[in-house]
Protein backbone atom coordinates (compact mmCIF):
# COMPACT_ATOMS: atom_id res chain seq x y z
CA UNK A 1 0.00 0.00 0.00
CA UNK A 2 1.39 3.09 -1.21
CA UNK A 3 2.72 5.94 2.20
CA UNK A 4 0.17 9.16 2.30
CA UNK A 5 2.61 11.91 1.97
CA UNK A 6 0.76 12.98 5.46
CA UNK A 7 2.35 10.24 6.98
CA UNK A 8 5.98 11.64 5.68
CA UNK A 9 8.41 13.40 8.54
CA UNK A 10 8.62 16.71 8.94
CA UNK A 11 12.29 16.80 7.74
CA UNK A 12 11.21 14.69 4.17
CA UNK A 13 12.39 16.59 1.26
CA UNK A 14 9.41 16.85 -1.15
CA UNK A 15 11.11 19.17 -3.96
CA UNK A 16 14.13 17.71 -4.68
CA UNK A 17 15.34 19.87 -7.51
CA UNK A 18 15.37 22.92 -4.74
CA UNK A 19 15.90 20.73 -1.58
CA UNK A 20 12.27 21.60 0.29
CA UNK A 21 10.98 20.15 3.07
CA UNK A 22 7.54 18.80 3.97
CA UNK A 23 8.13 21.05 7.13
CA UNK A 24 8.58 24.30 4.73
CA UNK A 25 5.57 23.37 2.88
CA UNK A 26 3.83 22.96 5.70
CA UNK A 27 4.44 26.49 6.08
CA UNK A 28 2.42 27.92 3.22
CA UNK A 29 -1.23 27.70 2.15
CA UNK A 30 -1.59 27.19 -1.32
CA UNK A 31 0.18 26.09 -4.32
CA UNK A 32 0.90 29.40 -5.18
CA UNK A 33 2.94 30.58 -1.98
CA UNK A 34 5.01 27.41 -2.06
CA UNK A 35 5.94 27.81 -5.21
CA UNK A 36 6.68 31.61 -4.66
CA UNK A 37 8.26 31.12 -1.00
CA UNK A 38 10.21 27.66 -1.43
CA UNK A 39 10.29 27.42 -5.00
CA UNK A 40 9.24 23.52 -4.56
CA UNK A 41 7.34 23.11 -7.73
CA UNK A 42 9.11 25.28 -10.00
CA UNK A 43 11.65 23.10 -11.41
CA UNK A 44 10.91 19.39 -12.86
CA UNK A 45 7.38 20.06 -12.04
CA UNK A 46 7.30 16.17 -10.81
CA UNK A 47 6.74 17.04 -6.66
CA UNK A 48 3.41 19.41 -7.83
CA UNK A 49 1.35 16.69 -7.14
CA UNK A 50 3.00 15.09 -3.19
CA UNK A 51 2.46 19.31 -2.71
CA UNK A 52 -1.31 19.55 -3.54
CA UNK A 53 -2.09 16.44 -1.10
CA UNK A 54 -0.19 18.44 1.97
CA UNK A 55 -2.10 21.39 1.50
CA UNK A 56 -5.99 21.97 2.49
CA UNK A 57 -8.39 20.76 0.26
CA UNK A 58 -9.83 23.98 -1.07
CA UNK A 59 -6.10 25.77 -1.64
CA UNK A 60 -5.63 27.96 -4.71
CA UNK A 61 -4.19 25.59 -7.43
CA UNK A 62 -3.09 28.85 -9.56
CA UNK A 63 0.35 28.90 -10.82
CA UNK A 64 1.70 31.96 -8.28
CA UNK A 65 0.15 35.34 -7.29
CA UNK A 66 -0.22 36.49 -10.72
CA UNK A 67 -2.23 33.72 -12.49
CA UNK A 68 -5.19 31.99 -10.83
CA UNK A 69 -4.65 29.29 -13.42
CA UNK A 70 -2.33 26.16 -12.72
CA UNK A 71 0.16 25.17 -16.46
CA UNK A 72 -1.92 23.25 -17.95
CA UNK A 73 -4.14 25.53 -18.19
CA UNK A 74 -2.50 28.29 -19.16
CA UNK A 75 -1.55 26.18 -21.79
CA UNK A 76 -5.03 25.55 -23.13
CA UNK A 77 -5.63 29.08 -22.97
CA UNK A 78 -3.18 30.37 -24.96
CA UNK A 79 -3.21 27.72 -27.34
CA UNK A 80 -6.83 27.75 -28.04
CA UNK A 81 -7.04 31.44 -27.99
CA UNK A 82 -3.56 32.20 -29.62
CA UNK A 83 -2.44 34.36 -27.54
CA UNK A 84 1.33 34.98 -28.20
CA UNK A 85 2.40 37.65 -25.42
CA UNK A 86 3.22 37.14 -21.75
CA UNK A 87 1.60 40.65 -21.24
CA UNK A 88 -1.67 39.76 -23.10
CA UNK A 89 -2.02 36.29 -21.41
CA UNK A 90 -1.53 38.33 -18.13
CA UNK A 91 -3.83 41.04 -19.43
CA UNK A 92 -6.67 39.07 -20.24
CA UNK A 93 -6.39 35.72 -17.56
CA UNK A 94 -3.83 37.04 -14.55
CA UNK A 95 -5.59 37.93 -11.06
CA UNK A 96 -6.99 41.30 -11.45
CA UNK A 97 -4.19 42.81 -9.05
CA UNK A 98 -1.30 41.41 -11.52
CA UNK A 99 -2.89 43.03 -14.69
CA UNK A 100 -0.70 45.21 -16.36
CA UNK A 101 1.85 43.99 -14.47
CA UNK A 102 5.58 42.63 -15.11
CA UNK A 103 4.88 39.05 -13.85
CA UNK A 104 7.13 37.12 -11.40
CA UNK A 105 9.93 34.65 -11.59
CA UNK A 106 7.32 31.88 -11.34
CA UNK A 107 4.89 32.59 -14.43
CA UNK A 108 7.75 34.43 -16.70
CA UNK A 109 9.61 30.88 -17.39
CA UNK A 110 6.10 29.08 -17.62
CA UNK A 111 4.71 31.59 -19.82
CA UNK A 112 7.92 31.57 -21.65
CA UNK A 113 8.21 28.36 -21.99
CA UNK A 114 4.24 27.25 -23.50
CA UNK A 115 4.44 30.12 -25.52
CA UNK A 116 7.68 28.73 -27.28
CA UNK A 117 6.55 25.36 -27.16
CA UNK A 118 3.11 26.85 -29.13
CA UNK A 119 4.77 29.35 -31.64
CA UNK A 120 8.06 27.95 -31.79
CA UNK A 121 9.52 30.91 -33.18
CA UNK A 122 12.70 32.29 -32.42
CA UNK A 123 12.64 32.33 -28.94
CA UNK A 124 14.58 35.62 -28.13
CA UNK A 125 12.45 37.69 -30.78
CA UNK A 126 10.46 40.34 -29.09
CA UNK A 127 9.13 40.17 -25.64
CA UNK A 128 10.09 36.68 -25.17
CA UNK A 129 13.69 37.49 -24.80
CA UNK A 130 12.91 38.94 -21.74
CA UNK A 131 11.01 35.55 -20.50
CA UNK A 132 13.71 33.11 -21.58
CA UNK A 133 16.96 32.64 -19.21
CA UNK A 134 20.62 33.47 -19.31
CA UNK A 135 21.64 30.38 -20.66
CA UNK A 136 19.17 30.90 -23.96
CA UNK A 137 20.99 33.98 -24.71
CA UNK A 138 24.22 33.08 -23.84
CA UNK A 139 23.69 29.43 -25.77
CA UNK A 140 25.33 27.93 -22.65
CA UNK A 141 24.78 26.55 -19.39
CA UNK A 142 25.28 28.27 -16.06
CA UNK A 143 27.01 26.06 -13.74
CA UNK A 144 27.42 26.45 -9.79
CA UNK A 145 29.99 28.51 -9.29
CA UNK A 146 28.57 30.85 -12.23
CA UNK A 147 30.55 29.99 -15.10
CA UNK A 148 28.89 28.03 -18.28
CA UNK A 149 28.95 25.04 -20.03
CA UNK A 150 29.29 24.57 -23.70
CA UNK A 151 27.43 21.75 -25.60
CA UNK A 152 28.05 21.72 -29.64
CA UNK A 153 25.10 19.27 -30.96
CA UNK A 154 26.83 15.92 -32.12
CA UNK A 155 23.43 14.43 -34.10
CA UNK A 156 23.50 10.84 -33.38
CA UNK A 157 26.81 10.75 -31.67
CA UNK A 158 28.36 11.03 -35.07
CA UNK A 159 31.87 13.45 -35.39
CA UNK A 160 34.71 13.63 -37.48
CA UNK A 161 38.46 13.26 -36.09
CA UNK A 162 38.66 16.98 -37.49
CA UNK A 163 35.58 18.17 -35.45
CA UNK A 164 37.06 16.06 -32.23
CA UNK A 165 40.48 17.90 -32.88
CA UNK A 166 38.71 21.38 -32.95
CA UNK A 167 36.76 20.64 -29.26
CA UNK A 168 40.61 19.65 -27.79
CA UNK A 169 41.68 22.66 -28.84
CA UNK A 170 39.37 24.98 -28.04
CA UNK A 171 39.06 23.14 -24.17
CA UNK A 172 42.95 23.39 -24.10
CA UNK A 173 42.93 27.00 -25.50
CA UNK A 174 40.32 28.09 -22.94
CA UNK A 175 41.61 26.05 -19.84
CA UNK A 176 38.04 24.52 -19.95
CA UNK A 177 37.02 21.02 -17.87
CA UNK A 178 35.86 18.30 -20.45
CA UNK A 179 33.39 15.77 -20.50
CA UNK A 180 31.42 12.89 -22.90
CA UNK A 181 27.74 13.45 -21.49
CA UNK A 182 25.12 10.69 -21.15
CA UNK A 183 23.85 11.90 -24.94
CA UNK A 184 26.43 11.31 -26.67
CA UNK A 185 28.27 14.60 -26.68
CA UNK A 186 31.44 16.11 -25.08
CA UNK A 187 30.40 19.23 -22.45
CA UNK A 188 33.08 22.20 -22.17
CA UNK A 189 33.17 23.02 -18.53
CA UNK A 190 34.44 26.64 -17.20
CA UNK A 191 34.05 29.16 -19.57
CA UNK A 192 33.57 32.64 -18.71
CA UNK A 193 30.88 34.57 -19.85
CA UNK A 194 33.21 37.16 -21.69
CA UNK A 195 34.92 33.90 -23.08
CA UNK A 196 31.26 32.28 -25.05
CA UNK A 197 31.97 34.91 -27.97
CA UNK A 198 35.33 33.71 -29.06
CA UNK A 199 34.45 29.62 -27.69
CA UNK A 200 31.39 29.90 -29.99
CA UNK A 201 33.21 31.46 -32.81
CA UNK A 202 35.91 28.94 -33.05
CA UNK A 203 33.05 26.35 -32.71
CA UNK A 204 30.77 27.67 -35.54
CA UNK A 205 33.61 28.16 -37.61
CA UNK A 206 34.14 24.57 -37.51
CA UNK A 207 30.54 23.66 -38.35
CA UNK A 208 28.67 23.56 -34.82
CA UNK A 209 26.06 24.55 -33.47
CA UNK A 210 24.22 24.67 -30.34
CA UNK A 211 23.74 21.79 -28.67
CA UNK A 212 20.65 23.20 -26.29
CA UNK A 213 21.60 21.51 -23.72
CA UNK A 214 19.97 24.25 -21.56
CA UNK A 215 16.85 24.49 -23.22
CA UNK A 216 13.29 23.46 -22.49
CA UNK A 217 13.54 21.89 -25.70
CA UNK A 218 15.01 18.18 -27.82
CA UNK A 219 18.43 17.75 -26.33
CA UNK A 220 19.74 14.74 -28.16
CA UNK A 221 18.82 11.66 -29.89
CA UNK A 222 21.47 8.97 -28.95
CA UNK A 223 22.43 5.88 -30.81
CA UNK A 224 23.83 2.64 -30.81
CA UNK A 225 26.22 2.02 -34.11
CA UNK A 226 23.76 -0.12 -35.84
CA UNK A 227 23.35 -1.73 -38.75
CA UNK A 228 27.27 -0.41 -40.08
CA UNK A 229 29.55 -1.95 -37.68
CA UNK A 230 27.23 -3.97 -35.49
CA UNK A 231 26.96 -7.74 -35.91
CA UNK A 232 23.47 -7.92 -34.69
CA UNK A 233 22.13 -4.58 -35.82
CA UNK A 234 18.97 -4.85 -38.41
CA UNK A 235 18.83 -1.41 -39.47
CA UNK A 236 21.13 1.34 -39.45
CA UNK A 237 20.29 3.61 -36.14
CA UNK A 238 22.87 6.15 -36.41
CA UNK A 239 21.08 7.24 -39.79
CA UNK A 240 18.12 7.19 -38.26
CA UNK A 241 18.80 9.15 -35.27
CA UNK A 242 21.02 12.34 -37.23
CA UNK A 243 17.78 12.25 -39.49
CA UNK A 244 15.68 12.59 -35.83
CA UNK A 245 17.82 15.39 -34.49
CA UNK A 246 18.22 17.10 -37.30
CA UNK A 247 14.63 17.25 -38.15
CA UNK A 248 13.41 18.27 -34.17
CA UNK A 249 16.28 20.54 -33.44
CA UNK A 250 15.07 23.65 -32.06
CA UNK A 251 11.72 22.20 -30.97
CA UNK A 252 10.55 23.65 -27.95
CA UNK A 253 8.52 21.55 -25.59
CA UNK A 254 7.81 21.87 -21.99
CA UNK A 255 10.12 19.77 -20.43
CA UNK A 256 13.60 18.72 -22.19
CA UNK A 257 13.39 16.49 -24.63
CA UNK A 258 15.15 13.68 -25.17
CA UNK A 259 15.58 10.27 -27.62
CA UNK A 260 17.70 7.18 -28.87
CA UNK A 261 17.41 5.12 -31.34
CA UNK A 262 18.50 1.01 -30.92
CA UNK A 263 19.75 -0.93 -34.16
CA UNK A 264 17.84 -4.29 -32.73
CA UNK A 265 16.38 -5.33 -29.63
CA UNK A 266 19.51 -5.92 -28.13
CA UNK A 267 18.61 -2.27 -26.71
CA UNK A 268 22.30 -0.63 -26.82
CA UNK A 269 20.74 2.69 -26.84
CA UNK A 270 18.36 2.46 -24.05
CA UNK A 271 15.77 3.89 -26.29
CA UNK A 272 13.30 2.69 -24.17
CA UNK A 273 14.17 4.97 -21.25
CA UNK A 274 13.55 7.95 -23.54
CA UNK A 275 11.03 10.61 -23.90
CA UNK A 276 10.46 8.94 -27.39
CA UNK A 277 12.88 6.20 -28.51
CA UNK A 278 12.95 3.89 -31.29
CA UNK A 279 13.83 0.07 -31.35
CA UNK A 280 15.08 -1.47 -35.25
CA UNK A 281 13.14 -4.69 -35.85
CA UNK A 282 14.15 -6.54 -39.09
CA UNK A 283 10.88 -5.15 -40.73
CA UNK A 284 10.46 -1.58 -39.35
CA UNK A 285 10.93 0.51 -36.31
CA UNK A 286 9.02 0.17 -32.77
CA UNK A 287 8.31 2.89 -31.58
CA UNK A 288 8.28 3.67 -27.39
CA UNK A 289 6.59 7.18 -25.79
CA UNK A 290 6.54 8.68 -22.62
CA UNK A 291 9.66 6.20 -21.39
CA UNK A 292 11.78 8.87 -19.35
CA UNK A 293 11.15 8.02 -15.56
CA UNK A 294 8.98 10.54 -13.84
CA UNK A 295 6.63 10.20 -10.56
CA UNK A 296 3.72 9.09 -13.49
CA UNK A 297 4.67 6.95 -16.75
CA UNK A 298 3.37 5.76 -19.52
CA UNK A 299 4.62 3.78 -21.98
CA UNK A 300 3.11 2.87 -25.43
CA UNK A 301 4.43 0.82 -28.15
CA UNK A 302 3.64 0.90 -31.87
CA UNK A 303 3.83 -2.71 -33.61
CA UNK A 304 6.48 -2.94 -36.57
CA UNK A 305 3.67 -3.20 -38.79
CA UNK A 306 1.99 0.46 -37.93
CA UNK A 307 5.59 2.22 -37.53
CA UNK A 308 6.86 1.10 -40.83
CA UNK A 309 6.94 3.78 -42.99
CA UNK A 310 8.74 4.16 -46.09
CA UNK A 311 10.52 7.73 -45.15
CA UNK A 312 11.71 6.07 -41.88
CA UNK A 313 14.22 3.82 -43.86
CA UNK A 314 17.80 4.14 -42.93
S1 LIG B 1 21.39 -2.38 -30.00
FE1 LIG B 1 21.81 -4.12 -31.32
S2 LIG B 1 22.65 -3.16 -33.18
FE2 LIG B 1 22.82 -1.66 -31.55
S3 LIG B 1 24.89 -1.99 -30.73
FE3 LIG B 1 23.44 -3.13 -29.45
S4 LIG B 1 23.52 -5.19 -30.32
FE4 LIG B 1 24.36 -3.83 -31.86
Amino acid sequence: MALSPSALPDDAVICSCHNVTKHAIGQCASLAEVKQCTKAGTGCGSCVKVIEKLLPAATDKGLCGCFPYGRSELYEIARTLRVTSFAALLDSHGRPEARGGEGCEVCKPTVGSILASLNNGYILDGEQASLQDTNDHFLANMQRNGSYSVVPRVPGGEITPEKLIVIGEVARDFGLYTKITGGQRIDLFGARVDQLPSIWTRLVDAGFESGHAYGKALRTVKSCVGQTWCRYGVQDSVRMAIRLELRYRGLRSPHKLKSAVSGCARECAEAQSKDFGIIATANGWNLYVGGNGGATRATRTCSPRTCRTPNWSG
